[in-house]
């Protein structure tokens, strides 16, 4: 790409006012949502998606005609504007209401989750629920003095023989190091109004709470064949309202200027599809084939750590080493086929069993049943892994035979029903808050606001925040304010309140 006239060209967009190009990173719920709301208003659009399929993380997976969700994506929010546009997206007759039920397996016993008084008293036992009582009072009377560290701050609230049954493993499967070596910051994201207290009176009251708030946790929206079916629809408005969606292209540069901000991006084919891929009009281009897509804006939903990597000419080494010092948590499933009658009704278990690597189950029959086939079900059995440890590069079949040893292991499903398996790995699952990660991304915001404040990272990894998705929505659609109204809003403050939909909830 000729940098110099494409700056020339880009700024001169801008000075006149013209419809500005926006080249879109991403085909997840952030850069179609972008796409969206850009191309309703005639913007010209280019969405650019490394992958073969659309909704990144909050996509549908398909083997042989069973369907995955990764992890499991309710369709919840505060946010009204987000709300209304799930609804606009997708018609009415392709969601699902659907009940909520989930439990904990801990120690060979299921607990109700959220909890409840009664039932946890039940699954404890007596004996145990006074040894737990007393270790709280003793926590309370002398709590850890280090309360700067998760492990620290949740003992304070609730004392060490809870923390152990409800937090300690299964925190500690999801995220890969020890709880005490995580910020207490951690904790006021995800849990910030939880105490012991809180947590007995919402099971002694479960309905206390606003009515909204009660029934968002108790039943939740679902579209039929998973969450991918609302992002295949926004990609088919996307490409009705004009804009373009090319698929399998992986952007390896955005280019920018000093003085000028970013001018482009530049991305090859990596699947045989090119242009339009997705399309009816689809049209292949040849592998390896470079793409260069001038842009006045780009909104970005690439990680952000890749997205300062891929910033041409590279950006200083102080904001390249705070891209390299952000982490990430990865994924991967194993999908076991069994008959229903091996099924439960839960729609997902959080497995805290330290004697097991699964982390959690779902059954995607209790999501939906156009997940599924007549008579059987599927059970995701989720591992939280890192790209390229043993688990990660461990072959399908050896983690099929795994699944199946563990879900027998913990009694839930015999061996022998287990009709056949699949695999579906998701890198960069979970962007890692460790004790450096808030710093790195204030050094990289506080380097692009200045040098590219025409490049929008949104999103969840994109902005490096644990969004779900109608924050990462809701990032996406004020940044095209940003760019179409000059709306200045600091898309940076959008939060994540997880005490509304989560109140204590373990992570996704
Ligand atoms: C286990 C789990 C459970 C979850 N449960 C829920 C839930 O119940 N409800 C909920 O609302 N949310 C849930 N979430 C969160 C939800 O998945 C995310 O908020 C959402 O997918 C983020 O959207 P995004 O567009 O920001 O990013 P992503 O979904 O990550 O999409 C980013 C896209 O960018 C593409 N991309 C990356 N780099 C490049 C590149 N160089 N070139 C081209 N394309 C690129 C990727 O291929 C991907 O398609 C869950 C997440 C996980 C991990």
């Amino acid at each position: 790409m000729s940098q110099p006239a494409d700056a020339d060209n880009a700024s001169a967009a801008r000075r006149a006012g013209a419809d500005p190009r926006v080249v879109v990173i991403g085909a997840g719920p952030a850069g179609l949502t972008a796409a969206y709301a850009l191309t309703q208003r005639g913007t010209p659009t280019t969405v650019v998606e490394g992958d073969a399929v659309v909704g990144g993380i909050s996509r549908t997976a398909e083997r042989d005609g069973w369907r995955f969700d990764i992890g499991g994506h309710r369709f919840f929010t505060k946010v009204k504007r987000v709300e209304r546009l799930w609804h606009e997206i997708l018609p009415a007759d392709q969601f699902l209401l659907r009940p909520r039920m989930s439990r904990i397996f801990y120690d060979g016993k299921l607990y109700d989750y959220p909890l409840r008084a009664g039932n946890a008293l039940k699954q404890l036992g007596v004996v145990e629920a006074v040894r737990c009582v007393l270790s709280y009072i003793a926590a309370r009377i002398r709590p850890p003095k280090d309360q700067t560290n998760y492990e620290g701050w949740l003992v304070a609230r609730f004392g060490w023989r809870l923390y152990r049954t409800f937090f300690k493993t299964y925190t500690e499967k999801v995220w890969g190091f020890p709880v005490h070596e995580m910020p207490a910051d951690w904790a006021a994201q995800r849990v910030k109004n939880l105490s012991l207290f809180s947590a007995v009176m919402n099971a002694l009251l479960p309905k206390r709470n606003q009515k909204d708030i009660t029934t968002l946790i108790e039943e939740f929206e679902y579209p039929k064949t998973g969450p991918g079916l609302m992002w295949e629809t926004a990609r088919d408005k996307v490409l009705a309202q004009g804009g373009e969606v090319i698929m399998e292209t992986k952007v390896d540069a955005v280019h920018w200027a000093p003085g000028v901000g970013a001018t482009g991006v530049t991305a090859h084919v990596t699947g045989g599809y090119g242009p339009g891929a997705g399309a009816p009009n689809a049209s292949r281009t040849d592998i390896g084939a470079v793409l260069e897509l001038p842009a006045d804006h780009v909104i970005s939903s690439m990680a952000l750590a890749s997205l300062v990597r891929t910033l041409e000419p590279a950006p200083p080494q102080h904001v390249l080493d705070a891209a390299n010092g952000l982490r990430f948590r990865d994924f991967l499933t194993v999908a076991l086929v069994v008959p229903e009658s091996a099924s439960f009704p839960d729609n997902w278990i959080y497995v805290h069993s330290p004697d097991v690597k699964l982390g959690r189950i779902q059954n995607f029959a209790s999501w939906s049943p156009y997940m599924v086939k007549d008579g059987r079900t599927c059970l995701g059995l989720e591992y939280f892994v890192t790209v390229g440890d043993d688990m990660w590069t461990m072959p399908d079949d050896e983690l099929i035979e795994l699944g199946i040893k563990e879900i027998a292991h913990l009694g839930l499903v015999e061996a022998d029903q287990v009709e056949t398996g699949y695999v579906v790995r998701m890198p960069k699952a979970y962007p890692i808050y460790d004790n450096t990660y808030k710093q790195n991304v204030e050094t990289i915001v506080a380097w692009m606001s200045e040098h590219v404040p025409n490049v929008h990272p949104v999103g969840r990894n994109g902005m490096h925040k644990y969004n779900n998705q109608d924050h990462s929505m809701l990032t996406a659609l004020l940044s095209v304010e940003n760019i179409l109204d000059d709306a200045r809003h600091d898309v940076w403050a959008v939060n994540v309140e997880e005490d509304y939909h989560e109140a204590g909830e373990q992570v996704d």
